[in-house]
C-alpha cells in the first residue's frame, strides 16, 4: 500500500478533516500545516488533548507513537488526499472562478442545486491552495454535486487546483483587474483564470459563459461544450428589469419570467443568469430555481442592504478592485434618491497601476453629482483629488457622525484591508 492510500484509509476513519487547533473537535484528523509565522508540528500535543484522532506531521521529532502519521510535506500530503477522494466520485465537479463575484455565482448555484440535490460546495470564501482541498475533503458518499471556489493571484494557482480537484465543468465569472500584482496585468489575468478552460480543453469537459464578455468566447474556444449565457445571443438570456435596490431579472429565453433577488445592484446580473444556466442545464425545474434564487440574501458585507434610521447604506466592504468598483460607483450613481454620500476605501493588490487605477476612480466619480465624496487610505491618500480624505474608516466615519445625515444614501466599499465596514457604526 502507498503511503497516500494509508493514509486514505486514515481519513475514511475519521474523515473531518481540522488544520486549526482552536477549532479541533474530538474525533479530528489534523493537518500540521506550516505557514510564514507558525509551524503546527509543534502543536501535536495540544492537538491530541483537544481530541485529535491523529495528526499528520512532517518532522520527525514531534511523533507521538500510534498518534501521529509522518509525510515528506503536510500540505502536499493534503492536496494528494483530495485527489485520492476526489477520484471517488463520479459526480459532475463545477469549478468557479474569475475575478469578480465567484462566492456570490457560488452561493446561488449551490441555492439552485441543492433544492434539487445533494449538493457539496465551498465554504464561505474557503478558495485557496488549503480551502480548495479542505472543501474536496468534506464531500461525503451521498454527493450527487459539487461545487469549487477557486481563488487565484498568481499563475499556475488554478492549473494545480485542477490537477487534484479534476473539475468536470467550470464557470469563469469574468477577468477584470484584481491581482493585477501577481498574475502581471490584465492579460496575464486571462491566461491565469484561463488555466480552468486549459483544464476542460484537454480533459472534455463543459464551460458555462457569458456571453457578453468576447474575451470568455475566444479562451473557452476548443472545449467540447460550452453553455451561455448574457444578455442577448445565448442559451439562456436575461437584462435587468429593475435594480433600485434590489435586482430583478427579466428572462428572456431558456426562463420564463421574472426572478425578484435579494441582491445590490445590476453587477449581479451575470452571477443571476449564470445560476439559471446552470439550473437549467443540470435540469432544476424553473419554479424551484426561481424560489431558491429570490430566497437567497447575502451576508459578510458582501452588496448587503442595510437601513439605520432614515439612512440606506450598501455595505459592499468585502473587497474592492477597479472592475467592482467602477460597477459599484455607476449603479449607486444610477440609483433613486437625492442624498448620496460615497465612503470608499483604497484598493490593494495594484502593483504599478495602483497609483493610476486611484486616479481613474477619482475621475469616474468626479462625473456624478454626489452630496459628498469621502476616500480613505492607501494610494486614495497618495493621488490628486478634490474630495475629502481620511487616514482609516474609523475617521471617516467620526467625520460621517459629526454631520447627523438624515433620509441618505450610502456606498461603503473598498479593500479588506481598510475595514471600511467599521463606517456602520457612526450612521
Ligand atoms: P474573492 O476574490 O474575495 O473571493 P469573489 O470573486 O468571490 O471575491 P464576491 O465575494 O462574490 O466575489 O463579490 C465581491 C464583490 O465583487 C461584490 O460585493 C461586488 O462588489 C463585486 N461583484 C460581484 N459580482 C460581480 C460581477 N459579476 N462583476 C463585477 N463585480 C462583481
Ligand atoms: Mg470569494
Amino acid at each position: 500500500m502507498s503511503q497516500i492510500e494509508a493514509l486514505y484509509e486514515l481519513y475514511r476513519r475519521y474523515p473531518s478533516v481540522q488544520t486549526d487547533t482552536r477549532k479541533l473537535k474530538e474525533g479530528d484528523l489534523f493537518f500540521a500545516l506550516k505557514g510564514p509565522n507558525f509551524n503546527a508540528n509543534a502543536f501535536v500535543p495540544q492537538a491530541l488533548a483537544a481530541g485529535a484522532a491523529a495528526c499528520v506531521i512532517d518532522e520527525a521529532e514531534h511523533a507521538v507513537e500510534g498518534k501521529t502519521f509522518l509525510v515528506p510535506d503536510v500540505l502536499q500530503a493534503l492536496q494528494d488526499l483530495a485527489a485520492q477522494h476526489r477520484r471517488q466520485f463520479r459526480i459532475p465537479f463545477l469549478a468557479i472562478t474569475g475575478s469578480n463575484g465567484k462566492t456570490t455565482t457560488k452561493e446561488l448555484i449551490h441555492a439552485v442545486l441543492s433544492a434539487r440535490y445533494r449538493t457539496y460546495t465551498t465554504e464561505g470564501n474557503l478558495n485557496n491552495h488549503i480551502g480548495v482541498p479542505l472543501t474536496i475533503l468534506k464531500i461525503r458518499d451521498d454527493a450527487e454535486y459539487a461545487i469549487i471556489e477557486m481563488g487565484a493571484n498568481h499563475q499556475q494557482e488554478i492549473a494545480s487546483y485542477c490537477r487534484y480537484a479534476q473539475p468536470t465543468h467550470g464557470l469563469i465569472t469574468n477577468c477584470g483587474k484584481a491581482h493585477l500584482e501577481g498574475f502581471g496585468g490584465e492579460e496575464g489575468v486571462r491566461k491565469g483564470k484561463g488555466e480552468l478552460f486549459d483544464h476542460l480543453r484537454a480533459a472534455g469537459g463543459s464551460a458555462f459563459i457569458m456571453a457578453d464578455y468576447d474575451y470568455l468566447h475566444e479562451m473557452s474556444r476548443g472545449i467540447p461544450e460550452v453553455i451561455t449565457y448574457g444578455s442577448s445571443n445565448a442559451d439562456y438570456t436575461g437584462t435587468v428589469a429593475q435594480a433600485d435596490p434590489f435586482l430583478s431579472v427579466a428572462f428572456e429565453k431558456g426562463f420564463e419570467g421574472t426572478v425578484r433577488t435579494q441582491l445590490v445592484g445590476s453587477y449581479n446580473l451575470p452571477n443571476v443568469l449564470a445560476a439559471v444556466a446552470v439550473g437549467r442545464h443540470f435540469a432544476v425545474p424553473e419554479e424551484a430555481i426561481r424560489t431558491a434564487l429570490e430566497g437567497y440574501a447575502p451576508s459578510n458585507s458582501r452588496s448587503q442592504l442595510v437601513e439605520k434610521g432614515s439612512n440606506r447604506i450598501i455595505l459592499d466592504a468585502y473587497n474592492a478592485n477597479p472592475s467592482s468598483m467602477k460597477l459599484a460607483v455607476e449603479n449607486f450613481a444610477r440609483a433613486s434618491g437625492s442624498g448620496k454620500v460615497l465612503v470608499l476605501g483604497a484598493m490593494a493588490e495594484l502593483g504599478p497601476e495602483s497609483l493610476h487605477e486611484h486616479s481613474s476612480l477619482a475621475a469616474l466619480i468626479g462625473q456624478h453629482p454626489w452630496t459628498e465624496v469621502l476616500l480613505v487610505g492607501g494610494d486614495f491618500q497618495k493621488i490628486d483629488h478634490p474630495f475629502r480624505r481620511f487616514a482609516t474608516a474609523g475617521e471617516a466615519g467620526e467625520w460621517l457622525r459629526q454631520q447627523g445625515y438624515r433620509n441618505t444614501s450610502f456606498l461603503v466599499k473598498g479593500s479588506r484591508s481598510t475595514g471600511m465596514e467599521k463606517v456602520l457604526d457612526y450612521i
